[in-house]
């Protein structure tokens, strides 16, 4: 008897296909017929054309700038964090009315006299003296 003329239906798809035709399909994980080897092939390059399509979409998108900005500005606001007040730093005392502040952003440590209020920025790297509190 041969096999190759008994015809079978492909359990992927639910067609009758000749049971020599199956292929053991790596994507299927298992044996499928011919049409869904073809369907497959089709949803490939189906997939491959809408990627193809979206990338022209995005570069003429870049070449014309028209409506790009308001949504620029948009996501740019969205994507903003909002400042870091909440922070709560903390630095231990450097006698009265001082601390010795760290910079929370360049980490140079320097004394701060909270009473007049200086340095008002951080002498390293200009960052604004935070809010902190005094931790002994
Ligand atoms: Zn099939
Ligand atoms: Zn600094």
């Amino acid at each position: 008897m041969d096999s190759s003329n008994i015809s079978v239906t492909c359990r992927t798809c639910g067609r009758q296909a000749n049971a020599g035709s199956f292929v053991l399909d790596p994507d299927f994980k298992k044996m499928v017929c011919p049409a869904c080897v073809k369907d497959k092939r089709s949803r490939l390059e189906k997939d491959r054309r809408d990627k193809e399509k979206l990338k022209n979409h995005l570069e003429s998108l870049a070449d014309k700038p028209i409506g790009w900005d308001a949504e620029d500005e948009y996501l740019e606001k969205v994507a903003k964090p909002k400042p870091k007040e909440s922070i709560e730093l903390s630095f231990p005392s450097a006698g009265e009315g001082k601390a010795k502040y760290k910079c929370p952003k360049c980490s140079f440590p320097f004394v701060y006299d909270i009473n007049r209020r200086k340095p008002s920025v951080c002498p390293y790297c200009s960052d604004p003296i935070r809010k902190f509190v005094i931790k002994n």
